[in-house]
């Protein structure tokens, strides 16, 4: 059932299930779209009483996940535009040089680059930095965060480093970790933060009170990261 409630000069456009349960969800999933899962016994005007109540959070996520589609600006490659490293921007230096590299220097992000006009080359050259990075960060981070829910999960888990569109990070079914190498770009607390999350849904699958009371287990300040990682793009 798709319904719409109006927040100041902002409509905002959801869909709602109803199911066998106990409270109201409301989701704002990576597409900005907005889904809730109410009790079976819930009216709609109720529904839209909860959703009004909350729309200032929503707006809010829905501005969040804006960052990550498509239509956000392009990058040009170019000195002087800025980029994010663990959560602090740094401004692009293009330079020539014969032997090709990237450095960070104070806060700038220097390319050496034979071909410093070839917006091509230079991007090539940073995305190679930056994977090395996200790899050696990532170990690192995972490592630490596994330290958090080791006595709970015995068997440490792979993970894996993947783009994906919608999700800083995933557990499969299977178990498998997945991480968005855009999460090189957020506070390295902001990452560790995602892997805990991750890991604690080999316990715990769904966004239930069980899984939020593992996760304070694990990381009793991960709501400060979470809201750190929400406002780190913006
Ligand atoms: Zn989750």
């Amino acid at each position: 059932m798709e319904r719409s409630v109006q927040y100041g000069t902002t409509s905002i456009d959801f869909t709602v299930e109803w199911r066998r349960r106990k409270t109201l969800a409301l989701e704002v999933h990576p597409n900005m779209c907005v889904h809730v899962i109410a009790p079976n016994d819930t009216s709609i005007e109720e529904i839209e009483k909860r959703v009004l109540k909350r729309a200032s959070w929503v707006v809010k996520q829905q501005a969040y996940f804006d960052q990550f589609l498509p239509r956000t600006p392009k990058r040009e490659y170019v000195s002087g535009e800025t980029h994010l490293y663990l959560g602090k921007k740094y401004v692009l230096k293009i330079r020539e040089a014969q032997k090709e590299s990237v450095k960070l220097k104070g806060g700038e992000l220097f390319v050496f680059c034979k071909k410093p006009d070839s917006a091509t080359r230079v991007r090539n050259l940073l995305s190679g930095w930056y994977r090395t990075h996200c790899e050696q960060r990532f170990e690192k981070a995972f490592e630490s965060g596994y330290q958090k829910v080791q006595t709970r999960v015995k068997e440490k888990p792979v993970y894996s480093i993947k783009r994906m569109k919608n999700r800083w990070g995933s557990c499969t079914p299977k178990g498998q970790i997945i991480l968005n190498p855009e999460l090189i770009r957020v506070p390295s607390k902001c990452l560790e933060y995602v892997i805990v999350h991750e890991l604690c849904h080999l316990l715990q699958p769904n966004h239930g009170p069980d899984f939020f009371r593992l996760l304070e287990g694990c990381l009793p300040d991960w709501k400060r990261w979470k809201d750190k990682l929400e406002l780190s793009l913006v």
